[in-house]
């Protein structure tokens, strides 16, 4: 059984290593008081637990960041992981019930938290965005946002607001960043994304009029760009990036070509995958 071991919002691998540590090796590093709950990622299964704030590292573990084990860990660890990060900070945030303020415990029997006082059950909080491939002829819509690490670039996303549906997101992100309608909206895939708790749902659309405006409070510019003039985008494993290898596949340029941005930390709430 492997073990997803949290120090705030960082991941406790052993120092050097490129997996998960097992269960029995976590339990030595937490000595004992960590409350332990059960992850599932498909069929594998995982333990997790958080550190409280005073928990000092031992000199053998490393605390990353959990962005940059992205790369790093193989499947299904890197399910679990995510997983994992997701339920411990809704763990951490659900701790009091929301309709009478009663501390919650974890029900049996579901993954939620249950308040003994009203019975009020909170289940884990998931936040769906939309992220989208707006093409116009050869050229993809894509914009820099103040927290894209310098000179990179990537597709616009944006999160559901209530009572929009998915393609009323879209059409609603896509009017407000880039100042453009589109048509044509087709599904592409989803990403559970835990930075902290999103959904990205992938989107194709094309330009479907108006004057492209960049530059507002998220954005710094937005542009179209040709295949084999993309400046840097996300890292491979995200759903943004594979928004925009299929418009570079679809155009004759190689996904392997184009230049990657580096890893970098945790964003606030903004739903820009990668
Ligand atoms: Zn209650």
């Amino acid at each position: 059984m492997r073990a997803c071991l949290f120090a705030g919002d960082r991941i406790v691998l052993a120092e050097g290593a490129c997996d998960l540590p097992s269960l029995e090796e976590a339990k030595g590093w937490e000595g004992g008081s960590a409350e332990w709950f059960r992850v599932d990622a498909g069929a594998a299964r995982a333990m997790a637990a958080r550190m409280s704030a005073r928990w000092t590292p031992l000199p053998e573990v490393a605390v990353m960041g959990l962005r940059a084990v992205l790369p790093l860990l193989p499947e299904p660890s890197l399910s679990l992981a995510l997983t994992a990060a997701h339920l411990a900070r809704w763990r951490r945030t659900s701790r009091f019930c929301g309709v009478c303020g009663a501390a919650n415990e974890p029900a049996p029997g579901h993954r939620a938290m249950l308040c003994p006082s009203c019975g009020h059950l909170a289940f884990p909080k998931i936040s769906p965005a939309v992220i989208v491939q707006v093409t116009r002829g050869d050229n993809i819509l894509l914009g820099r946002s103040r927290r894209h690490p310098r000179g990179g670039y990537s597709v616009l996303a944006g999160f559901v607001d209530p009572g929009e549906s998915l393609e009323d997101t879209v059409r609603r992100e896509i009017r407000e960043e880039a100042g453009i309608r589109v048509r044509g909206i087709r599904y592409f895939g989803s990403q559970p994304w835990p930075f902290p708790d999103s959904l990205m749902v992938g989107f194709r659309a094309v330009y479907d009029g108006g004057e492209l405006r960049g530059r507002d409070e998220e954005l710094e510019d937005v542009g179209w760009f040709g295949a084999d003039a993309l400046p840097p985008v996300p890292p491979p494993y995200s759903i943004a990036r594979g928004l925009i290898d299929d418009f570079a596949r679809r155009h004759g340029v190689d996904p392997a070509a184009l230049a990657s941005w580096g890893r970098r930390g945790s964003g606030g709430r903004g739903a820009s995958s990668g």
